[in-house]
């Protein structure tokens, strides 16, 4: 290929380099959009709702995945843009949740697994300074054991009122609900309508603290 002086000149200036490889022949097209396909090559969008506070705020979760879709590694975690409560926006806590399951080694800057992370339910006994590994189902049985033990000790059924007389009131003071704004409107009335079936009388929601 015969290379004239003004095009010469044109390759040496790091400005203009794109246009002058194109000049020489070269035709560019094929390789930006290469570029663009390998950016977003097998990577996964995910939305999520962000674990850390009550707020609820929506997350996209990006991850890169193998051909068969298999999960590959954790790329980015960002505020989404089409969640109605926080509409893209992200606190510092949200915005770190990429560091929940990985974080980069100190030493070597690669990208590896959190070893701080959570991954099986624990539980620490009340006076105990340890925590132990649990299966759910345990955990899911203990929750229930305890609400009930405690609502069926603490049950008051009836009350007397100002003029001395008794009236029902069916209900335990021992136990108390916090929600959050996680929680979309049907999850709250079936929430709300089962607390309120224990006896339940102090609801809370996070959102109203
Ligand atoms: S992003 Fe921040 S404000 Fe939103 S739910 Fe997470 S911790 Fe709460």
């Amino acid at each position: 290929m015969k290379v004239t002086r003004r095009q010469f000149l044109k390759v040496t200036g790091a400005s203009a380099a794109v246009m002058a490889v194109a000049d020489l022949g070269f035709d560019l097209k094929p390789a930006a959009a290469a570029v663009r396909t390998l950016r977003i090559k097998n990577v996964k969008g995910v939305p999520t709702v962000c674990p850390f506070c009550a707020s609820g705020c929506g997350l996209l979760v990006y991850s890169e995945r193998d051909a068969a879709g298999k999960f590959v590694k954790l790329l980015s975690v960002e505020g989404d843009p089409d969640n109605p409560i926080n509409r893209g926006c992200a606190c510092a806590k949200g915005s770190a949740m990429f560091n929940l399951r990985e974080i980069y080694d100190e030493e070597t800057g690669e990208q590896k697994i959190n070893p701080m992370r959570a991954t099986v339910p624990l539980y620490r006994a009340p006076g105990s300074d340890k925590w132990e590994e649990k299966e759910w189902e345990w955990m899911v049985e203990q929750i229930a054991h305890r609400v009930k033990e405690t609502r069926d000790s603490s049950f008051i059924h009836k009350e007397k009122i100002a003029d001395g007389s008794e009236i029902i009131v069916n209900r335990t003071e021992k136990i108390a609900s916090v929600g959050g704004s996680g929680l979309d409107n049907e999850e709250c009335y079936l929430w709300s309508k089962l607390a309120r079936s224990l006896g339940m009388v102090y609801l809370e929601t996070q959102a109203r603290i």
